[in-house]
């Protein structure tokens, strides 16, 4: 009898996440168009929900729920929630199979600079980045600005932004959501060390690298057998990739069996032969 994969279950969990972003992205923007009254309400709960409203007008409650979610499960929201990820992650799926992917060192000073810098114009009341910086704010302002053409200018403008999006989601899957998005970063600093995350088993990996083919994140470091969590957006398409079962979403912490493997690390964490940028 064939062995049950635990990766191929695994892969289970990417169905649902799929399920889970495919639906609220349509819940979402039928509130935006007022499509229906169910869809309207259910879309004006899921954007209740949205971790920068919540931040926004203070709800402490939501808050609360999403730094508890991110610290267990990591940046789940970016593959669940987030309507922006849901468009990025259906025009990434239009790449041929054989375009894959590749792991790149985060660009951590232009993560953490945009960050602050949004963080600021917000403290200074600037509306700017509000409808046009943070994830949920710029899908409104583009949805809105679309279908509702008021000044023919700004339709072109909203129409242009998103085809950027969506292009450069082609071309380099998630590197919006890990360069310029700053709740994609405020997420990611929680999710660094969340306690569920991506495992690779050393014991087991083949380094055949189906896994890191199909990551848009760009977060697997196969050299070092390195998921870097503040960049996973947990979408689960790599678990049903490896046929060794040697990468999973797990609490545990796999150990090399050889030592001689295990990267060295400096005082950042990180295996010295990287710097960090
Ligand atoms: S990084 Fe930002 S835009 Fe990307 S999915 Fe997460 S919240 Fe949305
Ligand atoms: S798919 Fe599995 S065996 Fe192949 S590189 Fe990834 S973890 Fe290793
Ligand atoms: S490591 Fe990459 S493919 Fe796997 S869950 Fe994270 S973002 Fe998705």
């Amino acid at each position: 009898m064939k062995e049950f994969s635990r990766n191929r279950g695994q892969g289970i969990l990417m169905v649902i996440r799929i399920i889970i972003e495919a639906a609220s992205a349509f819940f979402i923007t039928a509130a935006l168009l007022h499509y229906g009254t169910t869809s309207t309400a259910i879309g004006r709960e899921l954007t209740g929900a949205q971790p920068e409203i919540a931040l926004l007008t203070l709800s402490l409650s939501v808050i609360t729920v999403w730094l508890l979610i991110t610290l267990i499960f990591g940046r789940i929201y970016c593959s669940t929630l987030c309507p922006l990820g849901a468009v990025m992650d259906l025009a990434a799926r239009t790449r041929k199979r054989d375009r894959i992917y590749r792991y790149k060192k985060p660009l951590t000073a232009l993560r953490l600079a945009v960050m602050a810098a949004v963080f600021l114009l917000l403290v200074a009341r600037v509306s700017f980045p509000r409808e046009w910086m943070l994830p949920y704010g710029l899908y409104q302002s583009l949805i809105e600005r679309i279908t509702e053409p008021q000044v023919i200018g700004a339709t072109l403008i909203s129409a242009l932004i998103f085809a950027v999006i969506a292009i450069m989601a082609f071309l380099r899957g998630r590197i919006i959501c890990n360069t310029l998005c700053p709740m994609g970063t405020l997420l990611g600093m929680l999710s660094r060390r969340s306690l569920f995350h991506i495992d690779i088993n050393t014991d087991r990996c083949t380094q055949c690298r189906r896994c890191a083919d199909v990551c848009k994140a760009q977060c697997i470091d196969l050299q070092d057998h390195i998921v870097d969590m503040s960049r996973c957006v947990v979408c689960f398409d790599c678990l049903p990739q490896c046929s060794d079962d040697a990468i999973t979403y797990t609490p545990g912490r796999h150990t090399l069996s050889d030592p001689l493997m295990m990267p060295e690390l400096d005082t950042f964490n990180k295996p010295k032969n990287e710097t960090i940028s």
